[in-house]
């Protein structure tokens, strides 16, 4: 237990957060009103043992210092001089909402209260301060239900036919206290006159407060250990309620929305500060002082330039002006928006508050995409109709459509459009690519329409579960709102809320900032980071981004465009090789204009192209809608429908995909190698520096590898060779790591299959359960969003160690979603030699990158 002068140089995690933070304020020489800090370790050993020996004697001997530091006695007025009064305050370590906060004014009672009034020369502030001590210390301490305490207070001020608690008479406040003490002493929990006594049962309160059911909730989901503790501080009372003179706030001393120097913050004269808190009165801005009070502004502006250069942080400070003069009682570290996260490091850097490194330390890598894009302005929002999973950020607005067909009609007018689905499937890219904004009822943070979001840079909202759509009716529901075709819908990608109608946004964050920021940060960086990217458009923003090449480039989503579809189901239903061959040359032209497009935008860096992946009945329309259609006579869709009937699979994710369907229909594999070589070919003689590479998905066999190699091997022998690589996306290929490693020239970790594979999750639908299964803690975190290091870590682990070792040239990279997701990032970052993310999550992957290596 110390006194704030004594307690210098103390950890944190012995004072708690905000004895840490008052201890540097007074060593700082900020005006601090003294106080006492019981530590974490006394908290340890009342929970351990039930008490702690001595603990009593030690808080009367440092009371009595407290005593005599401000010169009043605890509890005990004595002629014109005021009883000392405490606040008492718990402090984890870590900011912790759910424990007991705060008892205000104790060490009054009845008969203190009568010298607090004389010695003030004001009534109604003493009795006042004594009421709000006892519906506080009835609710913490002895566990009475605080609408028990404002029910009085209500029908009181209702009697009185007033509003507001200040027109109550201080009689008023004195009837009201002996009738919060007639309720305790009735309810056989009576109120500790003692002043020492109930200073005894605030300190046991907060101890116990640490095993509420609510702060034990957030311990879990936050992963902060059990057996910390907190702190206790005791500290002398100062009042903001002495008249218009006095007053409570609070500070920041950057705007911690856009993160713009200067002092920000909010001020309520002639107030305690839960009164703040309570929201019962609307405070003024902290700048309006500077028209009545512009001395205690200019001091209140020192002290915030004193706070930040002490803590080399933007500090979040809570204060209260007794009589003019300014008390600080509580500092930390503000919170900010990503926003304000890059401009606050970046300019401290400048002012030469914090180095460069520390600069990009400051900055939560996961944040930046959601920088680059605008956002739905909460101050001027509406409440949103419907909630999902934040999927792909950004914020936008548009006409709701269910279908490709009317997404390209109202986009033909000029009109934004949001699309809405059940789920997505590779034939919805059309309306996905056109729209602004993209929403679904189904799927997880992996669902196809997450996925391709996040590639195409646009907003997504997926896994809504509240909502119904019928597309076929151009309708959806939100429990009973209906929402139809044309309705004006905007949905913020960055926290997963819809709303109805068009919404403002807020501008996005400047950009030179985030670039300077990334400037810094590049020369710690050893990991590569390239980007998921299959149009050249996604390529070139990729680059910009600072891409170093494409680590995966997605075959499937060529093949879904209008002109070729006709010719990928002609390859399906193809009865002869002439027929198959007949289709494959026409895919053919296509997939070389894809691949140059694509090779063109990141010319002289890797392209690595996958090739077809998916099985194919995902490019036949649905079983229902060709049974229709052939029973309407349609003869093609009758074939289409005996064809898709006889590819169908029960589970089509473990199915006849990925490399199997490859060695089996090698007219794809050739077809699609040939076009990329090809494409390579033609751009060399355009003067092009094109660096292609080529790999398999979904292997599980050596032998699949071996095979795939001797057919790329016939074209390599015609056009020279490329790298060619496999996807280690199966958890068997990860453990034949080691087999497989000598037959290529890199591994590619795909960690969506290999998560869902190793989980036995699937990935589509997993989002209906995962975010509860992490709320009740039975999982740390989601695992489609970050890699379990764990499980589908240690399998990574041991296929790059066993893998380098079978081929010591092995080139090893990640391309799952995980790629682009910073803790994900900073685990592999010294294990493999690149990640690929989608563009807007390359500046995430560049960021967390330099800063594991800080
Ligand atoms: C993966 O499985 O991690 C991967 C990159 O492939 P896809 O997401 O296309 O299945
Ligand atoms: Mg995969």
């Amino acid at each position: 237990m110390y006194l704030l002068s004594e307690a210098r140089g103390l950890s944190r995690d012995l004072l708690g957060g905000k004895g840490f933070g008052l201890v540097e304020m007074a060593q700082a020489g900020l005006p601090v009103p003294p106080a006492l800090i019981i530590t974490t370790e006394a908290c340890r050993r009342f929970l351990r043992e039930g008490a702690v020996p001595g603990l009593w004697e030690e808080v009367r001997a440092k009371l009595a210092a407290l005593e005599g530091l401000v010169g009043k006695r605890f509890g005990k007025g004595e002629g014109s001089t005021p009883p000392l009064l405490v606040s008492v305050r718990s402090g984890a370590p870590v900011s912790m909402p759910g424990m007991m906060d705060t008892i205000l004014n104790l060490g009054l009672s009845s008969e203190g209260v009568e010298s607090l009034a004389r010695a003030t020369g004001n009534p109604r502030f003493a009795w006042d301060a004594f009421r709000r001590l006892l519906s506080m210390y009835g609710e913490v301490v002895l566990g009475e239900r605080a609408e028990v305490f404002e029910g009085m207070l209500s029908a009181l001020k209702e009697k009185r036919g007033v509003q507001s608690d200040t027109e109550l008479s201080p009689e008023d406040l004195e009837a009201l206290s002996f009738q919060y003490l007639r309720h305790l002493q009735e309810r056989g929990t009576p109120f500790p006159m003692d002043p020492w006594l109930q200073l005894q049962g605030a300190i046991e309160a907060v101890f116990r407060s640490w095993l509420n059911p609510r702060a034990k909730t957030y311990r879990r989901i936050y992963g902060i250990p059990e057996d910390l503790g907190t702190a206790v501080v005791v500290q002398a009372m100062v009042y903001g309620n002495l008249g218009e003179d006095s007053g409570t706030g609070v500070g920041f001393t950057r705007n911690p929305a856009t993160g713009e120097k200067g002092l920000y913050g909010e001020y309520l004269r002639n107030a305690q500060g839960e009164d703040v808190v309570a929201g019962i009165r609307t405070p003024e801005p902290l700048s309006r002082l500077k028209e009545y009070a512009p001395e205690l502004y200019r001091e209140i502006e020192r002290v915030a330039h004193l706070l930040e250069r002490h803590f080399r942080d933007m500090q979040d400070f809570e204060f209260t002006v007794e009589r003019g003069r300014l008390y600080l009682l509580q500092t930390r570290s503000g919170k900010r928006t990503a926003q304000a996260a890059v401009r606050i490091a970046v300019e401290m850097a400048e002012e030469g508050l914090i180095s460069k490194e520390e600069a990009v330390l400051r900055v939560e890598a996961n944040a930046l995409p959601g920088l680059l894009k605008p956002t739905v302005d909460r101050e001027k929002a509406p409440k949103p109709i419907l909630r999902g999973l934040p999927a792909s950020p950004g914020a936008a607005f548009g006409h709701a459509v269910f279908s490709n067909e009317a997404a390209e009609r109202y986009t033909a007018q000029g009109l934004p459009t949001i699309l809405v689905r059940p789920e997505t499937t590779p034939e919805d890219i059309t309306g996905m690519y056109l729209s602004k904004g993209i929403l679904t009822a189904r799927g997880g943070l992996t669902s196809h329409a997450a996925v391709v979001a996040r590639g195409l840079g646009v907003p997504a909202v997926v896994g809504a579960e509240a909502l119904r759509v019928v597309p076929e009716e151009g309708r959806a529901w939100v429990d009973g709102l209906e929402i139809q075709e044309g309705e004006l819908l905007t949905l913020d990608g960055s926290t997963g809320e819809v709303y109805l109608g068009a919404v403002p946004l807020a501008e996005a964050a400047e950009e030179e900032l985030l670039h300077k920021l990334l400037s810094w940060a590049e020369p710690h960086r050893s990991l590569g980071v390239r980007a998921n990217a299959d149009t050249p458009l996604d390529a070139q923003r990729a680059r910009a981004f600072g891409a170093e090449g494409i680590g995966l480039c997605r075959t499937e989503h060529m093949f879904f465009q209008e002109e070729r579809l006709p010719w990928v189901r002609r390859l399906i239903l193809a009865r002869t090789p002439e027929e198959e061959a007949e289709a494959l040359e026409r895919l053919f032209v296509f997939q070389k204009e894809d691949f140059k497009g694509i090779l063109k935008a990141m010319d002289g860096l890797p392209v690595t192209v996958r090739l077809l992946d998916p099985p194919l009945h995902e490019f036949l329309p649905s079983l229902e809608e060709l049974k229709v259609q052939a029973e309407a006579g349609d003869e093609e869709a009758k074939a289409l429908w005996e064809r898709a009937k006889a590819l169908a699979e029960q589970n089509p994710m473990l199915g006849f995909r990925g490399i199997r369907l490859l060695l089996l229909r090698p007219g794809i594999f050739r077809m699609q190698l040939r076009a990329l070589l090809e494409a390579a070919k033609e751009l060399r003689e355009e003067g092009f520096d094109p660096r292609p590479e080529v790999m398999v998905p979904l292997v599980a066999d050596p032998k699949e590898v071996e095979r795939a190699k001797a057919l790329a091997e016939e074209l390599f022998r015609e056009y020279g060779p490329i790298p060619f690589g496999t996807m280690i996306e199966t958890p068997r290929a990860a453990l034949l790591a080691s087999e497989i490693a000598p037959l290529v020239d890199f591994f590619s970790f795909g960690t969506n299959d290999l998560t869902q594979m190793a989980f036995g999750l699937s990935r589509d639908d997993a989002g209906k359960f995962l975010p509860q299964y992490v709320e009740e803690g039975l999982f740390p975190f989601d695992p489609t969003e970050r890699l379990d290091e764990k499980g589908v870590g240690r399998l990574l682990r041991l296929a790059v160690q066993e893998g380098k070792r079978a081929n010591p040239r092995l080139k090893v990279g990640l391309c799952g979603e995980h790629g682009g997701e910073a803790r994900s990032v900073a685990f592999v970052a010294d294990l493999l030699d690149y990640t690929s993310a989608s563009p807007f999550r390359v500046l995430t992957a560049r960021l967390a990158a330099a800063q594991a290596g800080l």
